[in-house]
């Protein structure tokens, strides 16, 4: 069995579901009957969570069968109805194994490109993922420093993860895959400031890894309780986000207030065009991964747009950059 998001399983033709926006990347995780061996304090799969383990984030992700997922995932691949296979993993003995044999299927029937989405693994594990035909490594920091790793993810969440470990096997990643071929995700609204989350980007982009950014999304029966990210706080990082990750600015010419955002180390008139484009506001990620509406709830903040913002939208975006400044 595999679990596959909604969104995916209706692309695929497996579920019945309106939708205003269907993903290009089919987003797939490993199915393990448990929970997960770690105990990251956002996830509905941690080991001591009591949520229900069919949810990623606001996604839910029901299991099917896996010979059925990947023979049509191969037939909307040639269709182009999706662009990318994305598997996400969680911590449990079998997971590197499942994983390769999971990689192996999809590849014996398509060319699609693959991502793995995983936590630190040996260097010769993805030499062997990428042998078999993965060509993007994601290993998720989620936090922003090591602070606030420690506190979600690390020793006092009672996880076995170390913010030391996940820059060494990004590294490894790199390695491996060369720079451009490895990312990973940052969660914004667990306690970062923008300066904080602008020096991070900026000490990734020198890294040759792309960061994806999701918002913080409460879930029911986890460990960290907070409020999603106010929209200014997210529009800012999204915008400084655009411009380090493609060099238009950098961290050392940026302005910053009180941990904010004052000054983008552009002229006006480049970042009011950035800002009209819309482009910083696109869901980030691996190349064709929009993940729709992953992180947003019924009628709040768009966080991370599917498809280019309209006109309407832009002018939403612009408010909401002014907000809490
Ligand atoms: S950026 Fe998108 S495709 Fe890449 S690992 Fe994250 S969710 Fe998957």
């Amino acid at each position: 069995m595999i679990r596959v998001s909604m969104g995916t399983l209706r692309v695929l033709g497996m579920e019945l579901l309106e939708n205003d926006a269907d993903p290009t990347t089919a987003y797939l995780q490993l199915y393990e009957p448990g929970r997960c061996s770690q105990n990251c304090g956002f996830c509905s799969q941690a080991r001591d969570s009591k949520s229900g383990t069919e949810n990623i984030a606001r996604g839910v992700y029901p299991p099917r069968e896996t010979k059925t997922v990947v023979e049509r995932l191969a037939k909307a691949f040639k269709h182009k109805l999706l662009l990318r296979a994305c598997i996400q993993t969680m911590n449990y003995e079998a997971m590197p194994y499942d994983l390769l044999y999971l990689v192996k299927e999809i590849r014996k029937t398509s060319g699609m490109p693959i991502s793995v989405s995983v936590y630190p693994l040996p260097e010769e594990s993805l030499r062997e993922l990428r042998r078999a035909g993965v060509d993007k490594i994601v290993i998720p920091l989620d936090a922003v420093t090591e602070e606030i790793f420690d506190k979600v993810k690390g020793a006092q969440a009672g996880c076995g993860y170390t913010w030391q470990g996940h820059l060494s096997s990004l590294g490894d990643a790199v390695k491996v895959m060369g720079k451009g071929n490895v990312g990973t995700h940052l969660i914004l609204g667990l306690g970062e400031t923008e300066e904080e989350a602008c020096g991070r980007i900026q000490m990734l982009a020198y890294s040759g890894i792309y960061p994806a950014l999701f918002a913080y999304t409460p879930i029911h029966e986890t460990s960290v309780r907070m409020k999603p990210p106010e929209a200014g706080h997210y529009r800012r990082i999204q915008v400084a986000c655009h411009l380090l990750a493609n060099s238009i600015s950098f961290y050392s010419r940026m302005e910053f207030a009180d941990g904010k955002i004052t000054g983008y180390g552009i002229a006006k008139e480049y970042l009011d065009a950035v800002i009209e484009s819309g482009e910083p506001f696109m869901t980030r990620g691996c190349e064709d991964c929009n993940r729709p509406y992953s992180t947003e709830e019924p009628g709040g903040v768009i966080y991370n747009y599917p498809k280019t913002p309209t006109e309407g939208e832009v002018e939403l975006i612009k408010k909401q950059m002014e907000q809490g400044l």
